[in-house]
């Protein structure tokens, strides 16, 4: 069965060393399309640096990088409002150079969920905005992190209903999701591994609406390691539990299921 990692971080720190270790036992598993997300300055470098390598040296696979800055950069780093030009500067000219590598902005958005999200949420918006029309320019899908902030995510998105959206593993409930969809033509949703715990029925429930045609299946890796094994470093070899878990809570054939992530991977992607 072929797999698809659509939102993976093979370019961050735990994994970046003993990336190629992590692509061959993804492949191992089937893993035939993968795309390593951008957040800092060396996750989009490393990104597309891997997706140069691997073409030469994963023939077999499909991987590919984003380009973006993380809002908890601003949370983080204390990033500056006057810094942003210059940050947006740079990606696209990151973009420009390799573009056959690169197949979406992102991923960025608004998260308050630290102490400090609330106070830097207005630099958040000007970076998160910048970013959709940096999308926007380039004609490329934008990989939307979310998290505490639909109100504050949706105000700015949905100037941008143009834009094909990924909407990625962060998730909210079915409330937003129709918000969402109803506002958005081109939306796809990504699940990963926090779908599976217990906590969050409030993601399976929106699980159980989106339909098939807009669903991905994503490891975030190496954060938010499935339920099953919980407590290891994630890695992009465990978005076949994602595809398990899927099939079993949809009731599809892991088979159909992986079908479809397949086609909407090429579709998002276009690749
Ligand atoms: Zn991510």
């Amino acid at each position: 069965m072929k797999l698809f990692d659509s939102h993976t971080h093979l370019n961050s720190e735990p994994l970046w060393e003993d990336w190629q270790w992590y692509m061959q036992k993804f492949i191992d598993v089937g893993g035939v399309g993968l795309i390593n997300s951008g957040a800092s300055e060396s996750y989009n470098v490393q990104g597309v640096e891997i997706a140069k390598i691997a073409e030469r040296d994963f023939k077999n696979c499909i991987v590919k990088a984003t380009l973006g800055r993380h809002p908890l950069e601003c949370v983080e780093w204390r990033l500056a409002a006057d810094e942003i030009s210059a940050k947006m500067q740079w990606l696209k000219e990151l973009y420009l150079a390799n573009k056959h590598y690169v197949v979406a902005i992102g991923e960025t958005g608004i998260d308050v969920h630290y102490s400090n999200g609330l106070e830097t949420l207005k630099i958040q918006k000007e970076l998160f905005i910048q970013h959709c029309n940096l999308a926007r320019e380039l004609k490329l899908p934008l990989v939307v992190h979310s998290r505490d902030a639909f109100l504050e995510t949706f105000e700015i998105l949905k100037n941008y209903t143009d834009l094909t959206i990924y909407f990625h593993c962060r998730g909210y409930g079915p409330q937003e999701f129709e918000i969402l969809h109803s506002k958005f033509e081109k939306l796809f949703i990504g699940f990963c591994g926090n779908v599976t715990y217990k906590n969050a029925q409030a993601l399976r429930d929106t699980l159980a609406i989106v339909s098939l045609q807009q669903l991905l299946l994503e490891t975030d890796a190496p954060y938010l390691t499935p339920q099953i094994i919980r407590g290891e470093t994630n890695h992009p070899a465990n978005v076949k539990y994602m595809y398990e878990f899927v099939s079993e809570i949809l009731q599809i054939n892991p088979e159909s299921l992986s079908q479809q992530v397949e086609t909407n991977f090429h579709t998002i992607y276009k690749i």
